[in-house]
């Protein structure tokens, strides 16, 4: 492990690495595979049973579900035994992220009280508050809700009202203000609020309990979806939090709050998945049951052709998850050595990896709305029964792209991050992207004769960050500081980086698969269909950027470089999408 290359965070735009640098799925250990089978097991014997009923709301129900699943050991996997956790690596956690991402709202209660409702106080507390509050919230004791949103504060999430006084007497901070759309408030025991202190400029972050006098629970909202979650305003009227609850020092807070979001867009990435994988499951079992004209509609080319874009998205996006997950774990592992404290490393780690969390929580959410919206397509009228697992599917995908920061804001971070970390000097983006550009009208394709199939696939991806680096370039010539108000542009940007991505991803992962299995040609298919779709998003985002930024004597020589850059070969799409959709028919499951 420890000779692989990490790349830093965004440095995927101007280097490579191997397939042996990345961690794939197919490498689970068996103590891994033991405990997702276990989050599985929980959610066939507790979760699904109970849906109709948790759907109608029933906070009790919920509280109870979860506190099984926090006596079985799955709440514990992100916290270290000292503090009442198994301590598990971050490919770990994301494994169990994935796993209970099949249970809808169940998924987003456990989430929110794993992740956002206690990770602050693991990873920021003292050892005083993670004594008294970790280890209960570890096992399910306590429950765990995180409230940053405020009526008037929610992507500017610094803009809050809420406030905090020092009391006369030096023992408490008075809090007053409101949260909203808070998961679990209905019943959470502990709440991680933001607020600040006289008139700081920026939020520090208290532990307050349910029951100090002055929290009033709202009612629960009426939702569109994930109806079994419970989401309420929480108003704080004089409350009296003791001086030993400020978390972290004092105008903090937003640190905490910056890097908890992006551990929880890491961790909405590998939930999307799960979600994804019951989904795409769900729709061959339908397609395979459901004839029409005297035939069963999965032998219709349309149903195919949907069944093969859910497998292809869901396939390249969970192989940007766990590549990332395990550069977390290498990085934690470097800096273990230098950092004593685990919650701090932790953090500092996940923290790191910025770009790839918001890329990972865009490409990963959209990626569900996609599937969960063709599988309901699959069901026909079905689909929109509220009998059927897929409407209850596409209702609870579209909280995905609204929390954890909205896609928008997610966009605007892929590209804001990269370049502000390229600045920061720790790696050449902008020197390569220059000279990229200064010699825009000798660009080639850079095709070599008898390339092997996986270098012609590695040459598209390069040129396609070359494409990248061009629009970076000229946008950045052109906008200068104003950029950042140019967010379409920056928009187009963002789709190239995740697309790019994600297709490097999963053509790292076909390579090191082929190279332990042999035969992947159901994977081959799989990346030929991603490569050939990644080639068209990137050359339409970047010709959009180029016509945004150049003017109409320089445009066409740089978008003549772009189309060479995103030219790739042409394969019979068609047949590849109809052998990955007979896989999926023949398994009558997701397996892949
Ligand atoms: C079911 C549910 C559960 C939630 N759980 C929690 C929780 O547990 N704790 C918590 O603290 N919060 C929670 N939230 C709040 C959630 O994080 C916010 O809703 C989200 O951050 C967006 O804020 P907003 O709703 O105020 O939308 P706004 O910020 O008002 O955004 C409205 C629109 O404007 C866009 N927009 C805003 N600013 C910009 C910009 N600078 N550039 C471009 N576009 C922009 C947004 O992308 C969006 O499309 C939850 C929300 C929901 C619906």
């Amino acid at each position: 492990m420890e000779n692989k290359k990490l790349l830093k965070s965004g440095e995927f735009l101007v280097a490579e690495i191997t397939p042996e640098d990345i961690f794939i799925p197919e490498e689970f250990n068996e103590e891994q595979r033991m405990i997702a089978q276990t989050c599985r097991d929980f959610l066939e014997a507790e979760v699904y049973p109970n849906m109709t009923n948790l759907e109608k709301g029933d906070r009790e129900l919920m509280k109870s579900i979860l506190k099984k699943s926090g006596e079985l050991g799955l709440m514990g996997v992100s916290i270290p035994e000292e503090f009442g956790g198994f301590g598990q690596n971050f490919v770990t956690q994301m494994l169990v992220a994935e796993t209970t991402g099949a249970g809808y709202s169940f998924s987003v209660a456990y989430m929110a009280h794993c992740g956002i409702g206690t990770l602050p106080i693991m990873y920021y507390g003292n050892k005083d508050q993670r004594e008294r509050y970790v280890t209960k919230l570890a096992t399910g004791e306590l429950l765990g809700a995180y409230c940053l949103t405020e009526p008037g504060a929610g992507s500017d999430a610094n803009s809050g009202k809420t406030n905090a006084k020092l009391s006369e007497d030096g023992k408490h901070y008075i809090l007053n203000g409101q949260k909203m759309w808070i998961t679990n408030a209905g019943f959470a025991d502990t709440q991680v609020v933001f607020a600040k202190i006289d008139n700081d400029r920026v939020l520090s972050a208290f532990i307050v309990e349910r029951n100090y006098p002055g929290v009033v629970i709202g009612a629960d909202e009426h939702k569109m979806g994930i109806k079994g979650s419970s989401t309420a305003q929480i108003f704080y009227n004089d409350v009296k939090v003791p001086v030993e609850n400020l978390l972290g020092k004092r105008g903090e807070g937003f640190r905490v709050a910056l890097s908890i979001l992006h551990m929880g867009r890491l961790k909405l990435g590998a939930n999307v998945i799960g979600a994804a994988k019951k989904t795409i499951t769900d729709s061959v079992k339908y397609a395979n049951e459901r004839k029409q004209f005297g035939v069963l509609i999965s032998t219709f080319g349309a149903i195919k052709h949907k069944l093969a874009s859910q497998v292809v998205r869901l396939y390249a996006s969970e192989s940007a998850v766990y590549r990332v997950s395990s550069d977390v774990d290498l990085l934690m592992d470097k800096l273990k050595a230098d950092c004593g404290d685990y919650g701090r490393t932790a953090i500092e780690s996940i923290s790191h990896y910025a770009v790839e969390a918001a890329l990972l929580k865009v490409f990963g959410s959209e990626m569900l709305d996609f599937v969960a919206d063709e599988a309901v397509q699959i069901h026909g009228g079905m689909g929109y029964s509220a009998e059927m697992d897929v409407e209850r599917g596409y209702r609870d995908s579209r909280i995905n792209r609204i929390f954890e920061g909205t896609n928008e804001i997610n966009r605007l971070l892929v590209v804001d991050t990269a370049m502000k970390r390229a600045m920061k000097g720790e790696f050449d983006l902008f020197g390569k992207a220059e000279s990229l550009f200064n010699t825009i009208t000798s660009i080639n394709a850079g095709e070599i004769k008898d390339e092997s199939y996986f270098d012609e696939k590695f040459r598209y991806i390069k040129n396609f960050k070359k494409a990248i680096l061009i629009c970076i370039h000229g946008a950045v010539k052109k906008f200068e500081k104003s950029l950042l108000s140019e967010q379409e542009v920056l928009n187009n940007i963002a789709d190239m980086m995740m697309e790019t991505y994600v297709s490097e991803s999963l053509c790292l992962r076909v390579a090191k698969l082929e190279k332990m299995k042999g035969n992947v040609s159901v994977n081959i298919d799989i990346l030929d269909v991603n490569i050939y779709e990644t080639a068209d998003i990137v050359r339409r985002s970047a010709c959009e950027a180029v016509n945004s930024f150049a003017d109409t004597e320089s445009a066409p020589s740089i978008i003549t470089a772009i189309e060479v850059l995103t030219r790739v070969k042409g394969i019979n799409i068609k047949n590849a999408r109809r052998r990955i959709a007979g896989k999926l028919i023949e398994d009558n499951s997701y397996k892949f």
